[in-house]
């Protein structure tokens, strides 16, 4: 409804009175000094002459461009006390000002007003015009968003409140790779469909599900899913929006979200980022966020006032249920949780079918592969990635994705975009005798990874990079798997003091040592890998409310803390030795390798192991390679 003009002047009526006494009070000094300063009596301009002939007048003030003064007097009438008098002066009173003069009476005129009274006259108009357009704006904004009537003044709201959609089009079949969660959520669809089927037999649906899982995992596409199933609406916000600069919109949102849920049930309603608002209360470091605590706290007032069959059902999700208030988690909230994990092979092979389902792929690419490749990839990282080997292939005229462009694309979401190839120098030997080196490491190894690639085409930050295949299930690695691993980083900068020489090395070795390190350090404080035996020292997680480096404060004693050190020290000395010494036994094969690297730019794993067998027995791998 539409707020007629009658209420709008209503409204701006009195304001406009207010504002106009507001001006006077703080805009016109001069005028209310005048005001001030009138003594309650007056005094004729001849009666005024006369007290002055007598010597009765102190002091003499002028206002308003001398047509008023205030004086101060003395005289029986006055009943012999100084007192203020205002006299009004007529137009031309020159002769005065001597006069006043001649009897040294006090005088001073005060400014002349007339340009003054113009502003105050603008002022006076303009700032109940301010108010009025102010208010005028109010009204239209309440009116175009979802106004209805008497909320004029409901500052809260603005369009962008939160997303309703009618209908979503997501389909389970859409969602792959996470079927626990997807049983999980049939149950809710049925509810939402046939809620009698429950209720008939006095069952509680929760009214809550929390969804906990890492970026880009399908979380979204989930709910989105389950109000498609079920032919809902789905409304969602993030949690992130909800907390705002003005106090107190969180909490109006909250209520306008649930009140239109309400109105629109059965429906979705979904939270994302939900750890936004719903981290535990009272643990902020400087101080607590009130305008996060009352949203908080009105969403959980919302979650209990409606019961479990209005067909409402929240699905929330965050990637840290860990740091969550457990109040939200309290039963007849989100009591189910659903975890969403970044898929495995199987489940990395079904979200790329589900995503090719509309691509147009050459039948020489198997997905199988592609999956095989891409350990730790999100569903959304295996969507980016067909999507941009879609891209590549419509840049590169082809008709049909082959395993070229997802060669590429998936270079690309690893490691960034493609660079130009260095011109033949000393560098680029040295880059590539590095690569070469990390190459010839992981090969020799038997517990290595095998190599996939090696290019000296650089790509991101890197200059050159060494491909490895992942191993089936990086979730669980073996000590001597990570050994090789340390070694094979290492690998790269053995080769460039073999090499070159200590002097020569360079800084291209940086990231390398990074991942060494941390690997080192946690062989020895988290797996239990080293001789300080089995402890868990440090936590992987660290604590989400303090910055990571202040969250690894000891947990042990400053004995093992030195303890530790060493033996990271060690394993990383021995592990470099180990690099080194399989660099000085294969110098010659090594040699052969940059030379044919340099000039090919791109080494594939298949014919790098074929040229070390002519020299060296290679270990056989369980992995084959594509
Ligand atoms: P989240 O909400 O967990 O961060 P999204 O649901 O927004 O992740 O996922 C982003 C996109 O990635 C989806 O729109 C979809 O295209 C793709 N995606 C993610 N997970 C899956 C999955 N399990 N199955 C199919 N596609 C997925
Ligand atoms: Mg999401
Ligand atoms: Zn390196």
């Amino acid at each position: 409804m539409k707020l007629s003009w009658k209420t709008f002047l209503l409204w701006s009526l009195p304001i406009l009175v207010v504002s106009f006494f507001l001006w006077q009070g703080f805009l016109a000094p001069t005028t209310s000094e005048l005001n001030t300063n009138i003594a309650s009596s007056r005094m004729t301009y001849g009666r005024f002459l006369e007290y002055l002939d007598m010597g009765w007048v102190k002091r003499v003030d002028m206002y308003d461009n001398n047509h008023t003064a205030i004086i101060e007097a003395v005289g029986p009438e006055l009943g012999n006390r100084v007192q203020k008098i205002r006299v009004e002066l007529p137009a031309s009173a020159p002769e005065l000002v001597t006069k006043l003069r001649k009897a040294n009476i006090d005088l001073d005129a005060h400014p002349t007003r007339n340009t003054s009274a113009l502003w105050n006259l603008l002022g006076n108009l303009l700032f109940p015009l301010f108010l009025i357009g102010g208010l005028a704006l109010l009204f239209r904004r309440s009116n175009g968003g979802a106004g209805g009537p008497g909320q004029a003044m409901s500052f809260g709201k603005s369009k962008a409140l939160f997303q309703m959609e009618a209908k979503t089009g997501v389909i389970f079949d859409d969602v792959a790779g996470i079927n626990e969660a997807k049983e999980e959520f049939e149950e809710v669809v049925t509810f939402l469909k046939q809620p009698e089927c429950f209720t008939a037999v006095g069952a509680k649906i929760p009214k809550g599900v929390l969804l906990v899982g890492p970026p880009g995992t399908g979380k979204t596409l989930l709910a989105k899913a389950i109000a498609g199933e079920a032919n809902v609406p789905f409304f969602s916000i993030s949690g992130s929006e909800f907390v705002e600069m003005f106090v107190g919109v969180g909490a109006s949102r909250v209520r306008d979200l649930f009140k239109k849920a309400k109105e629109n049930a059965p429906c979705i309603v979904f939270i994302d980022e939900i750890d936004a608002v719903g981290r535990q209360r009272g643990t902020g470091i400087g101080g607590g966020n009130d305008e996060r605590e009352q949203t908080l706290n009105q969403l959980l007032t919302e979650m209990d006032g409606f019961e479990g069959n209005t067909g409402i059902i929240v699905i929330a999700a965050t990637n840290r249920a860990d740091i969550l208030d457990s109040a939200l988690l309290r039963p007849g909230r989100f009591d189910r949780q659903v975890s969403v994990e970044v898929p495995d092979f199987k489940g990395r092979l079904a979200i790329l079918q589900v995503h090719a389902r509309n691509k147009k792929i050459d039948s020489f690419v198997s997905l199988d592969t592609i999956a095989r490749r891409t350990p730790g990839f999100s569903g959304a990282d295996l969507a980016n990635l067909l999507n941009e080997a879609a891209i590549l292939t419509a840049r590169r005229r082809k008709l049909s994705i082959t395993l070229n462009e997802i060669d590429s694309s998936i270079d690309r979401v690893v490691a960034g975009m493609e660079g130009t190839p260095l011109v033949d120098s000393k560098s680029k030997r040295l880059i590539a005798y590095h690569e070469i080196g990390h190459a010839v490491v992981g090969t020799l190894l038997q517990d290595h990874d095998p190599v996939q690639k090696v290019t000296l085409i650089p790509r991101g930050q890197a200059r050159g990079l060494t491909w490895f295949t992942p191993s089936e299930d990086p979730s669980l690695i073996s000590r001597s798997q990570i050994l090789c691993k340390i070694m094979g980083a290492l690998g790269g900068r053995a080769a460039e003091e073999v090499v070159f020489g200590d002097a020569e090395v360079t800084t291209g070795a940086s990231n390398d040592l990074q991942q060494v390190t941390s690997m080192a350090r946690q062989m020895v404080t988290r797996f239990g890998m080293s001789n300080i035996g089995p402890l868990s020292l440090e936590s992987e997680e660290s604590n989400p409310f303090l910055g990571r480096g202040m969250a690894n404060t000891s947990d042990y004693s400053d004995e093992i803390a030195i303890k530790i050190d060493q033996q990271i020290q060690y394993i990383v000395r021995e592990c470099h030795q180990k690099a080194v010494n399989i660099i000085r036994e294969n110098r010659v094969v090594i040699d052969r390798l940059v030379d044919l690297l340099i000039e090919k730019e791109t080494i594939d794993g298949g014919e790098f192991r074929q040229i070390i067998n002519e020299y060296t027995p290679v270990p056989n791998k369980q992995f084959s390679v594509n």
